[in-house]
């Protein structure tokens, strides 16, 4: 038997997507483990109506625990102080910038193994085995535990939801003494991540910017051309530019942003990483402008121009913008 500790992530009184996943995913993997998923929330807007609902996903037990939401170290105490109580065999995390903090940390606290970016779990001979992809996702590592509690930390948006019934979890309130750098931070706001709007999944075109644009202004080359292409195409970047805050998030491409197979994939002063290579590879038709004739892109380019972006993107759009109009004529 073995019980599986998720840790569930509210916002505005709704959880978010991510952990509804893990906590979904802890349930299936719990029952066939003969052990059940509990889950721990933190925070004031927490009630005991929310905590609930997470029975719907198959949590049989929710521990609110009183204190700050949504930072890292708060939860790591209320998880290692839980783990210690009931002694559960795996904590499981749905990924997600603050589920690999956690995760993590709570790994360093207890001395226990680690799993990150997995995309499966399932149980084998009463254990639970995480599936990792590696090597720019060509192969899968299968893992498995050999310390006492195992930490699973999924890729975002790995584990799907499912409702499981209309089964209200028991909600039980726990105290939790904070270590005193647990509270040294604190929340001083939250927003929406820009980029909501962004769907490169769907799109048949996707013009894909990097560093070779220069500055975040220079995206707007990118926009001009997806929309010279149509409403079927859309703007997309490497983590590079992304890192930078040049570009969303929702839309980078590659091992740890999102794979498109588009029917053109355009890439504007994109040097072809690996990383960047295992996200569009599967791409219809490539197309790539660059500078340096030995970009590695080139490689795997169906069309290579070199020369400079900033030259040639305005000469492009103004070309499909008038062979497009004159069609109209
Ligand atoms: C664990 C890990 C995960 C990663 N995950 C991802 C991922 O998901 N997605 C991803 O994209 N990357 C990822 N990376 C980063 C990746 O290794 C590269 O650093 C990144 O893809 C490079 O982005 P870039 O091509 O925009 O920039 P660069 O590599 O700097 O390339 C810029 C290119 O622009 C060209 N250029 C410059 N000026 C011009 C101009 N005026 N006209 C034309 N061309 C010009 C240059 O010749 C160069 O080839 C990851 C890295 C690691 C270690």
């Amino acid at each position: 038997m073995a019980d599986i500790l998720v840790y569930a992530l509210h916002y505005e009184g709704a959880f978010n997507k991510n952990s509804l996943g893990a906590v979904s995913e802890g349930a299936k993997l719990a029952s066939a483990l003969g052990g059940e998923v509990h889950a721990v929330v933190l925070g004031d807007g927490a009630t005991d109506e929310l905590c609930a609902q997470l029975g719907h996903y198959g949590a049989s037990k929710v521990y609110r625990v009183p204190g700050p939401e949504g930072l890292a170290q708060p939860v790591v105490d209320a998880m290692a102080q839980l783990v210690a109580a009931h002694g559960f065999s795996y904590a499981l995390f749905g990924g997600g910038l603050l589920g690999f903090e956690i995760g993590a940390g709570l790994a360093a606290r207890l001395g226990a193994g680690v799993a990150m970016e997995v995309t499966a779990v399932r149980a084998q001979e009463g254990k639970l085995i995480a599936e990792r992809p590696i090597l720019g996702d060509s192969a899968i590592s299968l893992v498995s535990y050999r310390s006492d509690v195992g930490i699973v930390i999924g890729r975002l948006n790995a584990f799907e939801i499912a409702v499981a019934g209309e089964h209200d979890a028991a909600v039980e309130e726990v105290a939790v003494e904070f270590s005193g750098f647990s509270t040294r931070a604190r929340m001083v706001a939250r927003g929406e991540q820009r980029g909501e709007d962004v769907d490169i999944e769907g799109a048949e075109v996707l013009i894909a910017g990097g560093r070779g644009l220069g500055k975040a202004e220079s995206f707007e080359l990118c926009s001009e051309l997806a929309k010279a292409f149509g409403s079927a195409s859309a703007v997309a970047a490497t983590r590079a530019v992304v890192d930078a805050g040049w570009y969303p998030y929702a839309g980078q491409i590659g091992q740890t942003g999102k794979t498109v197979a588009p029917k053109l994939y355009f890439a504007a002063g994109i040097s072809g990483a690996i990383q960047h290579k295992v996200g569009m590879q599967a791409s219809e038709n490539i197309v790539a402008i660059n500078k340096d004739a030995n970009a590695p892109i080139f490689e795997f380019s169906d069309l290579g121009i070199v020369g400079d972006l900033n030259k040639i993107m305005p000469k492009l759009t103004a070309a499909l913008n008038a062979r497009r109009l004159g069609g109209e004529r």
